[in-house]
Formats: structure tokens, C-alpha cells, sequence
């Protein structure tokens, strides 16, 4: 059976990790996600890690060279194999090329790219109140989707905590900087085909619902 390739693309806040988990839960993708890979390295005190640490703090994107080589080593993995989902990468027409050409060199293409689309007042408010599980990374929702007892995961007792590039400030500019230099890649995908604009306004249930249309009647076409 061929391989779903998916890239999800989508503002932050857009609900991209809460999907991603139901995504990888039921089709069996590979999940790769440039935000977790790079903050575990930071977390873990390591060269990559070093190299990104003032670009995430700020809300920037971390430079193509350090952020490209990542991701194509990532994909030789066997478990790639059988379909992917990338979460949070490309993230710039530079990556979108750089991915094509790795693709290509592979024998494969992106099949779906999943555009989650929400509204910029509404993304505000969602990333400032986001927590996060620090062991499973389940997310939570200080208004929406508290956890039952404050500052502990429901599913495995974990610490919750707040991301460093979750305060207002920092929000902001990452939604600048979506806008400057990731937005573009709707246009990208669009003209090659491969395009799914989701609603992501609504319950994250309803959201999966849309996701899923899109993600059957591409493996129906990739003869899945
Ligand atoms: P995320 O968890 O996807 O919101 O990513 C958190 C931060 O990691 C971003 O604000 C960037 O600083 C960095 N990052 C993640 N993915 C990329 C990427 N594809 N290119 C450049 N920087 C990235």
C-alpha cells in the first residue's frame, strides 16, 4: 500500500499537535514534529539545541541549514516508510523546495497538505492559555480544557507546565512571522495540487471529522 505523505501546515494555535496525536493514533504515520525534535534538544543541553534556543525564546524561525538537515535525516528512518506526517515543518518556500528535492531523491511526493485555518483574534487566546503535559505532552486549555486537578496530567500524572514562547509578546511575533514566511506555502501547495483547507474553528472532534474526509479521499487516491 502506498504511503500517506502529509505535511500539516497552519498557525500556531491552529490546533496542529492535538490533531497530529489523533492523525498518528489512526492512519499509523510517522509523526515528525521540527517544535518537539528542536525543544527536546534544547532540553537535553545539546549543540542543535544551542543553535536554536535564541531563535525559539524570540518567536523566530531557526535558520533553514540547522532546521532542513534535521528533518531529511529524519525521514530516512524506516518507519517513514509507510507514510508521514510533518508537523510544524516546512515552514518557508526554502523548506518546501529542500523537502521536494529530498522527496524526489527517495522516489516520493507529498500527497496531502492539511491547511488548518483559524481566525488571528481567536488564536491569541488560545496559545496564551495553553499548557502542555512535560512527559506525554498532552495539551490542555487553562479556560477551554483544564486539566482535573491543577498542574497535573489527567492521562499520566505528569507536570504541566506553560511553553517559554507561549507569552503574549512572543505569540505575536510568531503570528507575524507565519504570516510573512509560512502562509505563503497555502499558495505553494495549492498550485501543486495537494491542497486541504480545514475549518479549525470549532470542538478539536469536529475538527478530526473534517481532517479525516480529507485524509480518506487521499488514500482512496493513493490506493490505500
Ligand atoms: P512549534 O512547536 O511548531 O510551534 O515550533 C516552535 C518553534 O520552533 C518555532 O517558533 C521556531 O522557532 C522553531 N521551529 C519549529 N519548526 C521550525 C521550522 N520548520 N523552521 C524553523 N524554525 C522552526
Amino acid at each position: 500500500m502506498a504511503g500517506l505523505n502529509v505535511i500539516l501546515l497552519g498557525p500556531p494555535g491552529a490546533g496542529k499537535g492535538t490533531q497530529a496525536e489523533r492523525i498518528r493514533r489512526d492512519y499509523g504515520l510517522a509523526h515528525i514534529s521540527t517544535g518537539d525534535m528542536l525543544r527536546d534538544a534544547v532540553a537535553k543541553g545539546t549543540e542543535l539545541g544551542a543553535k536554536a534556543k535564541g531563535f525559539m525564546d524570540a518567536g523566530d524561525l531557526v535558520p533553514d541549514e540547522v532546521v532542513i538537515g534535521i528533518v531529511v535525516e529524519r525521514l530516512r528512518e524506516p518507519d517513514t516508510a509507510s507514510g508521514f506526517l510533518l508537523d510544524g515543518f516546512p515552514r518557508s518556500l526554502v523548506q518546501a523546495g529542500e523537502l521536494d528535492k529530498a522527496l524526489a531523491a527517495a522516489g516520493k511526493q507529498v500527497t496531502l497538505a492539511l491547511a488548518i485555518t483559524v481566525p488571528e483574534d481567536e488564536l491569541v487566546g488560545r496559545l496564551t492559555g495553553r499548557r502542555l503535559c512535560r512527559d506525554c505532552q498532552k495539551p490542555y486549555h487553562t479556560i477551554f480544557s483544564p486539566p482535573r486537578q491543577e498542574g497535573v496530567c489527567d492521562e499520566c500524572g505528569g507536570d504541566i507546565y506553560q511553553r517559554s514562547d507561549d507569552s503574549e509578546e512572543t505569540v505575536r511575533n510568531r503570528l507575524a512571522v507565519y504570516r510573512a514566511q509560512t502562509e505563503p506555502l497555502i499558495g505553494y501547495y495549492r498550485d501543486g495540487g495537494v491542497l486541504a483547507e480545514i475549518d479549525g474553528v470549532g470542538h478539536p472532534d469536529e475538527v478530526y471529522g473534517r481532517i479525516r474526509e480529507s485524509l480518506d479521499r487521499a488514500q482512496h487516491q493513493v490506493g490505500g
